[in-house]
């Protein structure tokens, strides 16, 4: 055997498991060049109350541009960010693009929302988090209350550390969210005493909520506690009319949705949902 040959029986003898920490590794060096070289970018969506269906915040999310494979899904590339800790350089430059982009629609007239910005475990266990937060909003002159922070059931395991980093938090004046509520574990008790404000029904609640009774009922009791609780609630995933009427009749405060609007880039956005109110048209 000469060695090309050898070289394609190894190959196809390396388990599957390999190929794929092999496969990871690299998508890993990459994603520590990404930021340098300006590979990501943000995309909005919007966040509609429902009472009045007015515009009342967007929540950014990341993209990732890669030169090779196109568009890699924060689903894919997330949880690598976050094992490797990538993720707080990238989550830093996620909230400050974003918070930064907010002053800049504040500067140029249109009417004040807020935008929510996913946190990673990582990001959120960092001890001085608040206190960096505070100093770069004020630096860029944006009203914290324009701003969520949206961390997830999991991140608030450890009690006593989830409940002095929100406080925190809370104290700076950011708004709270516990995004894709539902999914994961969170007792009624933690609820009482975490200090956050809205809660986030995930939106494989949303998604059968007209099909499947037991998501509908999930769906209310989620709404009607948050009530009780003087929670704001928010539903994600809605794509169609039927949903959001479900959602208006158990006093839903806002959504999001395709059926609202995908994700879209910074100027889409302020085309399709911020410069028609500059001009009083109804949104
Ligand atoms: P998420 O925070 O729950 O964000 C909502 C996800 O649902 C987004 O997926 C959004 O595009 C999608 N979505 C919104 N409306 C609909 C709908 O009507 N139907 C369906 N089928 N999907 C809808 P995306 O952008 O792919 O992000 C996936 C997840 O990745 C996010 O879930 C979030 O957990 C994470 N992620 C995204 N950006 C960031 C970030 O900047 N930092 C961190 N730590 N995580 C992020
Ligand atoms: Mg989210
Ligand atoms: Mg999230
Ligand atoms: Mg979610």
């Amino acid at each position: 055997h000469n060695a090309k040959e050898q070289g394609v029986d190894i190959r196809r003898y390396v388990p599957l498991m390999q190929m794929k920490a092999k496969e990871r590794l690299k998508l890993e060096n990459d994603l520590r060049r990404a930021l340098e070289r300006d590979e990501f970018f943000l995309v909005y969506q919007p966040q509609v109350q429902l009472s009045t269906k007015e515009l009342v915040g967007m929540e950014a999310l990341l993209r990732w541009q890669h030169p090779k494979r196109g568009l890699v899904s924060p689903a894919e590339f997330i949880p690598i960010a976050e094992e490797s800790g990538l993720i707080v350089p990238i989550g830093e430059w996620v909230l400050t693009t974003a918070c930064r982009q907010n002053k800049e629609w504040q500067n140029a007239g249109y009417r004040p929302i807020c935008v929510s910005v996913n946190l990673s475990m990582r990001q959120f266990l960092q001890p001085n988090l608040a206190g960096k937060i505070a100093e770069f909003l004020k630096r860029i002159g944006l009203d914290p209350c324009y701003v969520d922070l949206e961390i997830t059931e999991s991140m608030t395991l450890d009690k006593e550390k989830a409940f002095e980093q929100l406080k925190r938090l809370k104290d700076l004046g950011v708004f709270i969210s516990i995004d894709d509520f539902g999914t994961g574990y969170s007792s009624l008790h933690y609820l009482k005493n975490m200090p956050i404000d809205r809660l986030k029904i995930d939106r494989s609640f949303v998604a059968e909520v007209m099909e499947d009774s037991n998501n509908a009922a999930i769906v209310s009791t989620i709404t009607s506690m948050a009530h009780h609780l003087k929670l704001k609630v928010t539903a994600e995933g809605v794509e169609n009319e039927d949903q959001l009427q479900f959602l208006r009749q158990q006093r839903c405060h806002e959504a999001q949705g395709y059926f609202f609007s995908k994700p879209i880039k910074a100027q889409e956005f302020e085309n399709i949902f911020l410069k028609p109110t500059i001009f009083g048209l109804p949104s």
